[in-house]
């Protein structure tokens, strides 16, 4: 029975490593504007430096949600073999695809 697990069982675990990765390609794409927008609204370097402070902050916890991740079919974490942080986009234990819970489905 555990080995049997089709697509329609692996959609949220797999759902939610996908939202943790937008999570940081979205604070990443959202860092010049924000820097832009913090000095250029205030003239001031020091709003700047909060800026930065606050946005380093969210993308590091972002970061360690997608780190920490776990794979819905093998119980590891998804992008982490040991110490090293492997953005792929399969499993790094049992090479599950990102999207590993699509296309598969024959309706
Ligand atoms: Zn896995």
């Amino acid at each position: 029975m555990e080995s049997a697990k089709m697509g329609g069982e692996l959609g949220p675990g797999l759902g939610r490593i996908r939202r943790r990765r937008w999570y940081v390609w979205g604070l990443v794409a959202a860092y010049l504007p924000t820097m832009l927008i913090a000095i250029g609204a205030t003239s001031s370097l020091a709003a700047g430096g909060v800026a930065f402070a606050v946005w380093f902050l969210l993308l590091s916890t972002a970061v360690m949600a997608a780190a920490l991740a776990r794979c819905p079919r093998c119980g590891n974490r998804f992008h982490l073999d040991g110490m090293t942080l492997l953005p792929t986009r399969r499993c790094l234990h049992c090479q599950l695809p990102i999207r590993g819970d699509r296309g598969k489905k024959s309706a």
